[in-house]
């Protein structure tokens, strides 16, 4: 099962390959002291995602694999690493082996658990059933693919605008969902008009729904009105202080019991554990995250941890790429220091700042721990250029920049591929017909 490696190796599994996991591989791979360690690591699919892009990849503005890196390719030519594409379903922190959907057991030395977060439908009826959530690269595809689905269906079919088929209602006014709305009404106002003759794109409406009375709710007042203001120039209707109450096939009713028809629900309105951590036998925090101790390792169990979005505990940190990618570097840092006999250190998270994308020469950016406020275009091109620069491989970098400098000189978005048919596919008469 696992490669061969030295004897004197010491076996290190890393569940999950996000944020976290990886960050964790590439020291201990890459890294001072790597020829005493062997790594294996296990995720359900052969590539890293990089998620605070996936809104770009459903909104045609990116592709699939200026987002997605795999494992193999990335770590190719290194022979201190296996790579398992598995599904884990269980950990024992006692014999430290963890067990995959496949069948296979793995067992290290130690173990670093860094298997994510999920969506959080927050048991609202239906939107398991109806919403597109947008949490991963497939989420990312099947959305597309239902945006598209729908501007295609109603130019052939223009009645099908009043069932709310140019309706997207997005769930979530955090960064992710004010993401995606402003980059749907940006498609809206700028790349489409010259593709769609014939539709009716001003009847099109972009909603963006959230419990809390304003957007952004981790930036400062400022920023928060900025990005409200640049929402609305755009198009975007706030609902704001209002709760989704039901996702329906057709239509989301809010809790001021008001009904928006539409096809197409976004789901960027909250996150859990993965149910892994719900089998691995330690204790729970908020959202069902793995409680550590400062040194990021499990209660009782120094060779096992647990790092990025599954892990709570001591001061909460909040739930973004770079805690989960420093935590994975300290996570490597403190297994050598360990196999050198040296002590563990409590994590320290290096705070950089914050931003967020509203669309075209719009953002906001709060810079380092004393948060110095940035926005407009020149927040705009620093969030461009910081996640250009955290992609993970050149490739990508270069790719993403030609993809945005071509979208933003060029007025389109070229990468319109519907290719989930599962997720286009609207039976809009046969469905109207059994109600
Ligand atoms: C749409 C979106 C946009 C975001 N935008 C931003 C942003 O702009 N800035 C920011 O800082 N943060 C952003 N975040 C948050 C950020 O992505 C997370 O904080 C970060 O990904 C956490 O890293 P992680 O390694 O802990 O988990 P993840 O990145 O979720 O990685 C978990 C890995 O584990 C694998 N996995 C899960 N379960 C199993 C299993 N049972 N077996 C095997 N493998 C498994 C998954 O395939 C995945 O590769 C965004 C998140 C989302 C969803």
């Amino acid at each position: 099962m696992f490669k061969k490696h030295a004897m004197n190796q010491k076996r290190v599994v890393i569940v999950g390959g996000g944020f976290a996991g990886m960050s964790c591989a590439d020291k201990l791979v890459n890294g001072k002291g790597n020829g005493n360690v062997h790594v294996t690591l296990i995720d359900k699919n052969n590539y890293h995602e990089f998620t605070p892009l996936l809104y770009q990849v459903a909104t045609s503005a990116l592709s699939s694999g200026d987002v997605a890196t795999s494992f193999r390719h990335y770590f190719a030519g290194k022979s201190n690493i296996d790579i398992k594409m598995a599904h884990a379903i269980s950990v024992d922190p006692k014999t430290q082996i963890v067990k995959t959907e496949e069948g296979e057991s793995y067992q290290g030395d130690y173990l670093v658990l860094a298997a994510g977060s999920t969506v959080n439908f927050f048991d609202t009826i239906g939107a398991a059933q109806y919403s597109f959530p947008l949490y991963s690269l497939v989420d990312a595809e099947r959305l597309r693919s239902r945006i598209l689905a729908v501007f295609e269906d109603a130019d052939r079919r223009p009645r099908l605008i009043e069932k709310g088929a140019l309706n997207f209602v997005v769930v979530g006014a955090g960064p992710t969902g004010t993401e995606t709305a402003g980059a749907i009404s940006d498609m809206l106002n700028v790349a489409l008009p010259k593709e769609f003759s014939d539709l009716a794109l001003k009847k099109a409406r972009v909603f963006l729904v959230d419990h809390s009375h304003t957007v952004l709710g981790a930036f400062s007042k400022n920023s928060q009105e900025y990005a409200i203001k640049a929402l609305k120039k755009r198009g975007v209707r706030l609902k704001l202080g209002l709760l989704v109450k039901e996702v329906a096939l057709d239509h989301v009713l809010l809790s001021n019991g008001e009904k928006i028809l539409t096809r197409t629900i976004i789901w960027a309105g909250g996150l859990k554990a993965v149910p892994l951590a719900n089998n691995c036998g330690l204790p729970q925090e908020h959202g069902g995250r793995i409680s550590i101790q400062p040194d990021l390792t499990a209660e009782g169990f120094p060779n096992l941890y647990v790092i990025g979005d599954l892990a709570a505990g001591g001061k909460p940190l909040p739930q973004l790429a770079a805690v989960a990618k420093q935590s994975g570097e300290w996570a490597a840092r403190n297994i050598l220091a360990q196999m050198g006999g040296k002590p563990r250190t409590p994590f320290k998270y290096n705070d950089k700042g914050i931003m967020a994308m509203i669309g075209r020469n719009a953002a906001v950016a709060e810079i380092g721990k004393k948060r110095r406020e940035l926005k407009g275009i020149i927040a705009y091109l620093a969030w461009l250029g910081v996640h250009a620069a955290l992609l993970s491989t050149v490739r990508q970098k270069v790719e993403a920049f030609i993809e945005w400098a071509w979208g933003y000189f060029s007025h389109t978005q070229a990468l319109q591929i519907l290719d989930r048919a599962d997720a286009a596919r609207i039976k809009w008469d046969d469905e109207a017909k059994e109600k």
